[in-house]
């Protein structure tokens, strides 16, 4: 076969060299555009997962590149005036020019033939006559361009601006340093390649980078800026520049990795982010999996294809998911501004999921304690305890510990009032250990209900089985938390276990919303509330409240989500008022404001109110994020303890993303932006998943699912 490989970086020689090692008979060319020895970057990093893969392909390459890395186990996190270290991470890296001469060096001794110094222009100059040919030309490739229409790309630009530069300074951890200016953050990402020289990336915000003056600066002064401002760490070292500018990031992903005979290898195919370091690692790894393809179908190159794309395309899809969250955290990182160093370490640590609280206990016991020492805000404990079980005061309560147990509807009450068996459920859930129980939807008012079977709190005599399950909740050492809501326009439905929003048959009632828009197309059209409506509600909401205060309720949680009510009063998808109560966000808030401040003076000022709110319509026009952390700061502003975060359902045409631990990313973002304790749930399923969002400081509280626990 003769196999022509544009771009002669770590994707392609290596390609080349396993290409001609499984079959010498293959006529293997790269051609590249550089000198031998040109490079841009410093040195790369590599994972020891990547290792084993390297080894089996090519073991004298993996002996020279082994024997060559500079290996550390430390992260030291600069912040907030402090180096806070965590260990027991393994880390290797190399120089990138030290790479490629391994790799040039092994592609002549097994005889692929190399020339550099030739630009290709297009693919049919140099290898028309060629059988195979892979197209490893990197984040810019030609050959993606030219084969556009079969691959598909998309090219996604990130807003922040980086530059890569070298430095003299010997490191002997990977180095996190968070510097404030007058202009924002400064981020650097350093670790060393070898025994005097190590990568120093500088990253910031394009708003930062540009009220900085370093659009304007040439290469020069862009490393005199930086010299100066990481001065205390370079202590008298230098930066070193190698054709270094300010770049942003682009993620690539091709729908295709092939078209024809020509396919796609390393950074031509995908990108993922730098602050995961994970590149070259991954177009190694194609090499690997593409030079094996070709080895099983030599003369079939479609199914060749097929199969590389078939094992490769999950792996680079997990691993731009993390790059996503990963990028996305450096770029937010101004929101954990007040942090605790320790806790904001730990935050970095596992900003990709990749790596959680019993993962860092394994690798560093004691950075773990000093974690779980912070969250328990018991600096004085040998051994604390895990962050779960960590109390939480709010007001005059404390909660025992931070699970709370959401105990499901099975629409059983009868005229509001709740069924035995539904009392039974609540009451087995206190019995778990969980710090705090959080009940089904309990109604304001009658035409609040979601389904005939909801139970409500708009009669003194509705009272009684809340009163006897609060007792019974402080016997067992938990609390109960009622959950208080108006269905609005998803009331008068059938009992959920015969479908979600079905509308009743008969037997409805009318319903109240924002707006006279219906919920689904076969729902009722609700009546946009009067002003009348809106007291006669509010001083429901306020009633409801006094009585499950009598009742000894320790916590309520109002329903501001849900595309319930209130709800829809919030959303701008489901509100759409032109009056004082719709239109702009604070149009929006006024009414559920208002029922916040009724319900928070007929509350027990000892006793914490909490609220739920939408995070996200995951609807095109609807909430933003901006304003949901606006609407978190006016709840909180307004008497609001603790919210609870929640994302979608505002309207029955929204595109969920359930993906694992789907509403921590938004719990994060209105805890840490609008300074209140959330609640967050979402499929969190494993005390190890609880630990990690609460020493990470992305949530306070974790709502389980009690099918899916045992007790902590
Ligand atoms: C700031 C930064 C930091 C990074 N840090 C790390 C890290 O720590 N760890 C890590 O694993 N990865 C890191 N990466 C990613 C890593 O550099 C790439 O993923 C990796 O180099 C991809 O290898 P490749 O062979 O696919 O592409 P490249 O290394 O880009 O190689 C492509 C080659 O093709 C040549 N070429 C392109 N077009 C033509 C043409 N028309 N004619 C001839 N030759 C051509 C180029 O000159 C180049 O040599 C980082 C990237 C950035 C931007």
């Amino acid at each position: 076969m003769r196999i022509g490989v544009l771009g002669g970086g770590p994707a392609g020689l290596y390609f080349a060299l396993l290409a001609k090692r499984a079959d010498p008979a293959h006529e293997v060319t790269v051609v590249e555009r550089n000198a031998p020895d040109a490079t841009f970057g410093w040195g790369v990093v590599f994972s020891e997962e990547t290792l084993g893969a390297l080894r089996d392909a090519d073991y004298p390459s993996y002996v020279e590149i082994t024997d060559t890395f500079a290996r550390w186990n430390a992260i030291d996190v600069v912040y907030g005036g402090r180096t806070v270290r965590s260990r027991g991470h393994v880390f290797s890296a190399i120089a990138r020019r030290r790479l490629l001469e391994i790799l040039q060096r092994r592609c002549l001794q097994v005889g692929v033939e190399l020339t550099f110094h030739r630009e290709v222009p297009d693919l049919d100059t140099w290898f028309a006559d060629h059988d195979l040919v892979v197209a490893a030309d990197g984040v810019n490739s030609t050959a993606r361009r030219l084969l556009e229409p079969h691959l598909r790309p998309t090219l996604d630009v990130h807003r922040s601006r980086f530059v890569w530069f070298g430095s003299d300074l010997p490191l002997d951890a990977f180095t996190f340093v968070f510097r404030p200016t007058s202009h924002g953050m400064f981020q650097v990402h350093a670790y060393p390649f070898d025994a005097d020289t190590s990568t120093f990336i500088v990253e910031t915000t394009e708003a930062t980078w540009k009220a900085a003056g370093l659009d304007q600066a040439g290469e020069s002064e862009s490393i005199a800026f930086c010299q100066e401002l990481f001065a205390p760490e370079l202590g008298g070292h230098k930066l070193l520049s190698n054709r270094s500018l300010w770049i942003s990031f682009v993620t690539v992903r091709c729908q295709s990795w092939h078209a024809g005979n020509v396919v796609l290898l390393g950074d031509a195919a995908h990108t993922a982010h730098f602050t995961i370091g994970s590149g070259t690692k991954l177009a190694m790894e194609d090499a690997v999996a593409l030079s094996q393809a070709v080895a099983r179908h030599p003369t079939q190159l479609e199914a060749a294809f097929t199969d590389y794309e078939l094992e490769r395309q999950p792996v680079v899809e997990r691993f731009q998911e993390a790059a996503r969250d990963s990028a996305s955290w450096f770029e937010n990182a101004r929101r954990y501004d007040g942090f605790d160093p320790v806790q904001f370490a730990c935050n970095l640590l596992t900003r990709s999921g990749r790596i959680g609280h019993l993962e860092l206990t394994r690798r560093d016991p004691a950075f773990a304690a000093t974690v779980d020492r912070y969250v328990a805000g018991r600096l004085d404990l040998l051994v604390p305890p895990p962050p779960l079980f960590a109390p939480l005061g709010q007001r005059a309560v404390t909660l025992a510990n931070r699970v709370a147990l959401a105990v499901g509807a099975e629409d059983d009450a009868a005229d509001g009032r709740l069924a035995n068996a539904a009392a039974g459920r609540l009451a087995q859930a206190t019995t778990t250990g969980a710090g705090v129980v959080v009940s089904e939807l309990v109604a304001a008012a009658p035409e609040g209900r979601v389904t005939p079977g909801t139970p409500g709190l708009w009669a003194d005599d509705q009272a009684a089985p809340w009163a006897a399950l609060a007792r019974e909740a402080a016997e067992q050492g938990s609390a109960l938390a009622l959950r208080l809501g108006h269905a609005g326009r998803r009331g008068a439905t059938r009992p959920r276990r015969r479908g979600v929003d079905r509308p009743l048959a008969d037997g409805g009632w009318p319903l109240l919303a924002a707006s006279a828009v219906a919920y689904t197309p076969a729902a009722q059209v609700p009546r946009a509330m009067d002003a009348a409506e809106m007291d006669r509600v509010t001083a429901a909401f306020a009633a409801a409240a006094r009585r499950a205060a009598d009742a000894g309720v320790e916590v309520l949680l109002l329903d501001l989500a849900h595309g319930y009510l209130l709800g829809g009063f919030l959303s701008p998808l489901a509100n759409r008022r032109r009056d004082r109560f719709g239109g702009s966000l604070e149009g929006r808030l006024r009414l559920p404001l208002r029922v916040v401040d009724a319900v928070r003076d007929a509350w027990p000022a000892e006793r914490p109110l909490w609220a739920a709110v939408t995070a996200t319509d995951w609807a095109r026009g609807g909430l933003d994020p901006e304003e949901a952390v606006a609407t978190a700061r006016a709840l909180a502003g307004h008497g609001c303890d603790l919210l609870q975060v929640t994302a979608g359902q505002t309207t029955a045409t929204a595109r969920p993303d359930y993906g694992r631990l789907h509403l921590v990313g938004w719990s994060d973002l209105i805890r840490n932006e609008a300074a209140v304790p959330t609640m967050v749930g979402g499929n969190l399923t494993t005390a190890d998943e609880v630990n990690t969002v609460l020493a990470a400081g992305r949530a306070d509280l974790c709502l389980l699912d009690p099918r899916r626990y045992n007790g902590p």
